[in-house]
C-alpha cells in the first residue's frame, strides 16, 4: 500500500472498531502530519498523533492501546482543528482511552489512568474536588508517597490545598448525571 492510499477497514478489525466507536473516518488520513506538528505534547509522546492513526490503520491494537500517547494527550483539540480531512483526532484519543481501560492491556503510562479514575470517583462522591482527599486517594493507589511532596507543601502554604472540603449543594444533580451515564452504558 502506498503512503497516501486510503485504507478500507476489514470487518472486525481494530480499524473498523475505532471507526465505529469514534464515528471518525480516520481511514482517509493521508499522513500530512499537520496534527503532530501542532501538538503541544508531542515531545512527551511515544507515538505522534499521525503515527497513532497509521498504527490504527494497520490494526496494531496492542501498540496503540499500550502507548503512552493516549494518556498524555490533553484533549486540547489543536490536532482536530488542524486536520485538512476534518478528522477529530482528540475524539479518537478519547475512544482509545476507553478501549484501553476495557482491554486489560498494560497502559504505557501507569499513573495517569489512576489519576483519571480517582478524579472521577471524587466528583461522583462529593460533586466537586477536595484536593487533599484526591491526593491521598491517588497516593494510596500509586504507593509513591514521596513524589511531589515539595510542591504539595508549597501549595498547602499558599492555601491551594484545604484541610476540609468546601460545601457544595449540587451533589444530587452530579450523582444523577453519573447514574444516567451508567444506565446508558448498560443499555
Ligand atoms: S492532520 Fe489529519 S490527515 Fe494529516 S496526518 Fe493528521 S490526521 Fe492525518
Ligand atoms: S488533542 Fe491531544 S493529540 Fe491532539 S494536539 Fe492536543 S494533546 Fe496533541
Amino acid at each position: 500500500m502506498s503512503q497516501n492510499e486510503p485504507v478500507i477497514p476489514k470487518e472486525n478489525s481494530f480499524l473498523a472498531e475505532i471507526v465505529q466507536a469514534s464515528g471518525e473516518t480516520l481511514q482517509v488520513c493521508y499522513q500530512c502530519q499537520k496534527c503532530s506538528a501542532g501538538c503541544p505534547l508531542g515531545d512527551a509522546m511515544d507515538l505522534l498523533p499521525n503515527q497513532v492513526l497509521r498504527h490504527i490503520q494497520y490494526d496494531h491494537r496492542e501498540k496503540v492501546l499500550g502507548s503512552k500517547t493516549i494518556w498524555i494527550c490533553a484533549s486540547c483539540y489543536t490536532c482536530s482543528v488542524r486536520c485538512p480531512n476534518d478528522i477529530d483526532i482528540a475524539r479518537i484519543m478519547d475512544t482509545l482511552r476507553h478501549m484501553a481501560i476495557r482491554s486489560g492491556i498494560t497502559p504505557g503510562e501507569k499513573d495517569i489512568p489512576v489519576f483519571h479514575s480517582v478524579f472521577l470517583d471524587e466528583i461522583k462522591s462529593r460533586g466537586r474536588i477536595h484536593e487533599l482527599s484526591l491526593i491521598l486517594k491517588f497516593k494510596s493507589k500509586t504507593r509513591d508517597f514521596l513524589k511531589d511532596t515539595g510542591i504539595g507543601w508549597k501549595m498547602f502554604r499558599l492555601g491551594k490545598i484545604r484541610l476540609l472540603p468546601s460545601t457544595f449543594s449540587g451533589g444530587k444533580e452530579i450523582k444523577e448525571i453519573f447514574n444516567s451515564f451508567e444506565k446508558g452504558k448498560n443499555r
